[in-house]
């Protein structure tokens, strides 16, 4: 093996969660595999920094990136992959993860498998187990060309201690070009995390019946412990929630380790979006909802009874 690559996302110079989680698993990999690992930064950020979780070098492209454009991100990835030469390649299943990185593996003439929820070294190579089907089986991927490409799903991994010294930076020209112009940014006003990238979430779903009643017992119980909120789409297409708050098939996929349903029947649009969750709690007044087969805790409850209650608990334990 001549090496894992991770791509190390940040915004405005720090590094976000994933590239220190997918720090901590390549390490782990690389010394199952008895190779080493490196990892690619694009634009201005404090490489050398990502030695501290077992980069032992950093590719860095120069240029301005902060602005997502997948030709430009292509561009510069195949350019560090160019230099690095790794087997192995394992970027976020972000936004731009989701994008960019199927146009590289295209570039690459090579293969990819999306949404890793594990990984593991075996026989010389590394697998990758991703879920099928809305999550109702899982598929053990093998990619036979070069680099092997994954992406991985948020919090699929725990996050590594810092340790270690500095990595060497390298620099890479490449010739990145944007092929859109961002004209207008607006910031959210949110400060907790994007559901996807969310350690919590309190989601709420038709049963709150009106946008009034999801502020008032939804919003304040995510708060409660520092949760991003999410929704169903029964809740979104009723005007109680936004629609980047929905989770589902076709709304946002979530892999948080604590995932809370308040009042969510459990329809498989749903679940194909959150039943990865490490544990979720669902809040139910029928025994038989669906949810309750994938909870890990169920109440069977009126929500409007628990959710204060719950909101109290969580304020005393966490004050
Ligand atoms: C192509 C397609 C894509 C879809 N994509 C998505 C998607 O991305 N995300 C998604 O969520 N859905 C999606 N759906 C819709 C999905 O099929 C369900 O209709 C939806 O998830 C139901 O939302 P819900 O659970 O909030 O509502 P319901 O199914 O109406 O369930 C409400 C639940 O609340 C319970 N309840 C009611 N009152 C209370 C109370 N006071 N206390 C406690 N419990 C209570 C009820 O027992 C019930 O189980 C999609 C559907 C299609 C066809």
């Amino acid at each position: 093996m001549s090496g894992i690559l991770i791509v190390a996302e940040h915004e405005g110079g720090s590094f976000k969660k994933s590239a220190t989680e997918l720090l901590g698993k390549a390490t782990q990999l690389a010394a199952a595999l008895g190779t080493s690992v490196s990892a690619v930064v694009l634009g201005d950020a404090p490489a050398a920094d990502l030695g501290k979780y077992g980069a032992t070098t950093v590719y860095q492209v120069g240029g301005d990136f902060s602005s997502y454009d997948p030709a430009a991100m292509t561009d510069a990835l195949a350019a560090a992959i160019a230099q690095a030469q790794p087997d192995v390649v394992l970027a976020p299943a972000s936004y731009a993860g989701k994008d960019a990185i199927p146009r590289l593996a295209a570039r690459l003439d090579t293969g990819m498998a999306t949404e890793c929820t594990d990984l593991r070294a075996e026989g010389g190579a590394v697998v990758g187990r991703r879920p099928l089907f809305a999550g109702k089986l899982y598929g053990d991927v093998k990619i036979s060309g070069k680099p092997a490409i994954f992406t991985v799903r948020a919090n699929s991994f725990s996050q590594p201690a810092a340790g270690g010294g500095a990595a060497s930076v390298v620099a890479v020209a490449a010739e990145a070009k944007a092929l859109t112009k961002v004209l207008e940014r607006k910031a959210p006003s949110s400060t907790v995390a994007d559901l996807t990238e969310a350690d919590r979430i309190v989601s709420g779903g038709r049963s709150l019946k009106t946008a009034g009643d999801f502020d008032a017992v939804i919003r304040p119980l995510a708060a409660s412990i520092g949760a991003t909120v999410g929704a169903s789409r029964a809740a979104v297409d009723a005007g109680m929630a936004h629609h980047n708050e929905q989770v589902g098939q076709t709304g946002k996929t979530v892999n948080p380790t604590l995932y809370i349903a308040m009042g969510i029947s459990g329809a498989i649009q749903h679940l194909a979006g959150m039943r990865t969750s490490k544990v979720i709690v669902a809040v139910n007044k029928d025994p038989e909802a669906p949810i309750f087969e994938h909870a890990t805790y169920g109440l069977v409850a009126d929500l409007f009874e628990v959710a204060p209650k719950l909101q109290a608990a969580f304020e005393k334990a966490l004050s």
